[in-house]
């Protein structure tokens, strides 16, 4: 029996799912795997753990559920604790790096990273008795093999009599991959449908489209609602984190709110937030995005569309007085600084309690204004919002068919995940979507976003189920498969490349070609398959860390990756005299890309040495765009690598520390904190598990000053002090 508190109560009865519970508990019941689809909001992820958990199902084992991110299986942990009135020892969580779970949890929320390497573990999952697959409409990769891989784990659960139950829940109705696909279920598994009380949501389109400036654009619009429109919380969409913050601190600046007159910041983010946020603000701009590698269920990708011309279609629709047009430039934009305005950010990183607080009620005479990343699109519903401002882009996950490299990039959403954006605006009363974009633009939308499968290069996508133990990926039960001859290439490719083991050369050809299809991982396959990036360039950025040569290898894979580096010299001339100028120019560039070859040894690599000449050459230039124009090197494909560099540097260095950790997890050190400061002399100091004295870093190392507060070194000399050798940082998340 659960204990829960008269307005949880309360709260509860109104959710639409409330009604289903007896239906959806029959078809647990009945048949070993259940569809559940209900609009978000409506209750899936916080009330069925709990209908499982009231039937019983808590005592056979844990009730899983995996959610693609990790703020949604944080926070809905936290949230169904408190419905439950159960400890988070009992409701708990785990992600990644961290989580609460102990030997008495229930119920456990967790990323479907988590379940997969659990899976990996034990295949069984034994100690659960269900597994509810969340937000399986984001057809993110994860979710698909999860759901492939259950598929089979359910019935041979059956079969040694200890049962278990898999759910499915969809924020849309398009389940059919899951529901009338028969190698992946026998029998079509029963769909509940939960009926959403969604109230109308009017939706404004602008007039023109911004191309580049669309947080300036969601700036102005948010104060036109705060300052023309009746109460209710408005919720905008951005793409990522930096963009939330910018924006966050620009409708603060416009709408301080401060309580009595104190400027304190109401929603308690401390002189410390700040300084935390100005510091990763500036690791940004400087070492640019860092990718988060436990985070490989970005929405599926759409096309980007970038450089589309402004203003197609200008039509106006929608005709009512809360119709706000476009914003006019200039004038209209100073702020009344007397109406408060309490402005939360959110976003996956956002820590827990920062997070929890968009749940609360604002601060009487306020408006609650939530400047959000994708995370509020399906995974959480905000209470009170009234009014939705979409930049109807996305930040995702984008992998280069041709180049192979992967890297996060903004991109048009789908018609689908904007029509979800707009319902946020709809669930306490009905409400208004802004879109920062016209309906023109709109239209060229893709309608769904497409399983990220099928949008994956395959021999990735196999690199990692071999990761995962995952032997025979061309008979495995995907809800959506990639094509066989594009497995068995893959197959082949990493082979070769040393990522799988060669199959043995007897037999016949027959048994040869099996035994090529189900070829083992290898240890540098292991390796390769934790770099964001396709397996051949994985396997460049192995050997280049192996040959001490990583800075190189990552500035040559940037540049193989973007296409049209260097201006065409081929370039038919148009007139007599420009002909003459063309050749002069020709001359030039020929004899800068023939510096750039270096000489000797360098000569071998080739192209790819110019490259990665002409890379660095344009680096100690400040990647200006006059040099660029001297040198016939493509600005706009300078500045890309530049960018791609920080990702993967960011990437491997995020990776590395693990391989490298593997092999020298006893020689970790910690910085020494402020408390353990015996002696003037131990400042910047590092302790270590096996001296009393502290070692220090060495000048000479790159790590120097930055002081990471964990390293692992190679090993200690004793000069003028006890200096640490081959330090790399290692960062606890
Ligand atoms: P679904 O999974 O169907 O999208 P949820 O179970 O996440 O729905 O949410 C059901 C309701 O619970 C929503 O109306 C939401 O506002 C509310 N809710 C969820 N989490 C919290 C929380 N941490 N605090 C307050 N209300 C919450
Ligand atoms: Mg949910």
């Amino acid at each position: 029996p659960v204990d829960r508190t008269p307005e949880v109560q309360e709260a509860r009865l109104k959710l639409p799912i409330l009604a289903e519970e007896q239906v959806i508990m029959e078809a647990v019941r009945e048949n070993p795997c259940t569809v559940i689809c209900g609009e978000t909001g409506s209750g899936k992820t916080t009330q069925v753990p709990q209908f499982l958990y009231e039937a019983g199902y808590a005592s056979s084992g844990t009730i899983g559920i995996t959610e693609p991110r990790r703020v949604a299986a944080v926070s809905m942990s936290h949230r169904v604790a408190k419905e439950m009135n159960l400890p988070t020892g009992v409701v708990s969580y785990q992600i990644r790096y961290e989580g609460n779970v102990t030997s008495d949890t229930k119920i456990k929320f967790m990323t479907d990273g988590v379940l997969l390497k659990e899976i990996q573990k034990d295949f069984l999952l034994q100690k659960y008795s269900v597994i509810i697959i969340d937000e399986a409409h984001e057809r993110s990769v994860y979710t698909d093999i999860l759901i492939g891989l259950l598929s089979r784990i359910v019935p041979l659960r059956n079969k040694k009599g200890m049962p278990m139950k898999l759910m499915v829940m969809s924020a849309t109705l398009r389940v059919e991959d899951f529901t009338e696909n028969q190698k992946l279920f026998r029998n079509p598994p029963p769909v509940v449908k939960v009926d959403a009380r969604q109230f109308p949501v009017t939706v404004h389109f602008n007039k023109r489209t911004p191309l580049e400036d669309y947080t300036g654009e969601a700036f102005h619009k948010t104060c036109k609602i705060h300052r023309m429109l009746p109460p209710g919380g408005i919720l905008v969409f951005l793409t990522g984190q930096a963009e939330v913050h910018g924006l966050c601190r620009r409708l603060r600046k416009a709408f301080p709110y401060r309580r009595g007159n104190t400027a304190e910041r109401e929603d308690g983010e401390t002189a410390d937030d700040m300084k935390k946020f100005k510091k990763t603000k500036h690791k940004e701009t400087v070492s640019l995005p860092r990718i988060d590698l436990d985070n490989y269920s970005a929405l599926p990708l759409d096309e980007g569309d970038e450089d589309r011309e402004a203003g197609i279609g200008d039509e106006e629709d929608g005709d009512s007085d809360l119709d706000l047009g476009d914003d006019p430039v200039g004038t209209e934009d100073k702020c009344d600084p007397s109406i408060p305005l309490y402005v939360l950010p959110l976003y996956s990183l956002l820590a827990p309690d920062q997070q929890a607080k968009v749940f609360r009620p604002p601060p009487p005479g306020t408006r609650l204004c939530v400047v959000a990343t994708n995370v509020a699109e399906t995974s959480l519903t905000i209470p009170g919002i009234k009014y939705v401002v979409d930049c109807g882009r996305v930040k995702k996950r984008f992998y280069d068919r041709v180049t192979g490299v992967s890297s996060f990039k903004v991109t048009w959403t789908s018609q689908a995940s904007a029509n979800q954006r707009a319902g946020r605006a709809g669930r306490t009363e009905p409400g208004h979507c802004y879109r920062l974009y016209s309906s023109a633009v709109f239209g060229d939308f893709s309608l769904f976003s497409e399983a990220e499968i099928t949008r994956r290069p395959v021999e990735d996508l196999v690199l990692q189920m071999k990761d995962l133990n995952i032997d025979k990926v061309i008979n495995f039960p995907f809800p959506t498969p990639p094509s066989f001859e594009a497995l068995v290439a893959a197959e082949e490719l990493l082979i070769s490349l040393g990522a799988l083991e060669e199959p043995p050369r007897s037999g016949r050809v027959k048994e040869m070609q099996q035994a090529r299809l189900s070829c083992p991982i290898t240890p540098l396959g292991r390796a390769m398959a934790s770099f964001p990036v396709s397996p051949r360039y994985a396997k460049m950025l192995s050997l280049g860390k192996q040959q001490d040569c990583l800075p190189y290898v990552i500035a040559v894979v940037a540049a193989m990756t973007v296409r049209e580096l260097f201006e065409d010299l081929d370039r038919p001339a148009g007139s007599e005299d420009e002909s003459s100028k063309l050749a002069q120019r020709r001359a030039r560039l020929t004899q800068m890309r023939r510096l750039w070859a270096g000489q000797g040894a360098s000569l071998l690599l080739g192209d790819l040495m110019v490259m990665l000449g002409a890379v660095g050459a344009c680096e100690f230039a400040g990647c200006s765009p006059k040099f660029c124009e001297d040198n016939g090197l493509r600005y706009k494909a300078m500045v890309e690598i530049r960018r791609l560099r920080g990702q993967l540097t960011n990437a491997v260095n995020a990776v590395c520390p693990e391989i490298v950790l593997a092999g020298l997890g006893d020689h970790l050190a910690r910085r020494v904190q402020e408390e353990e400061l015996l002696d003037p002399k131990w400042k910047n100091g590092y302790k270590t598990p096996l001296l009393d004295d502290p070692v220090f870093i060495h000048p000479s190392s790159a790590l120097f000053k930055k002081l990471p507060e964990f390293v692992v070194y190679q090993e200690i000399t004793e000069t003028s002090k006890m200096y640490m050798r081959g330090v790399s940082a290692v960062e606890a998340e």
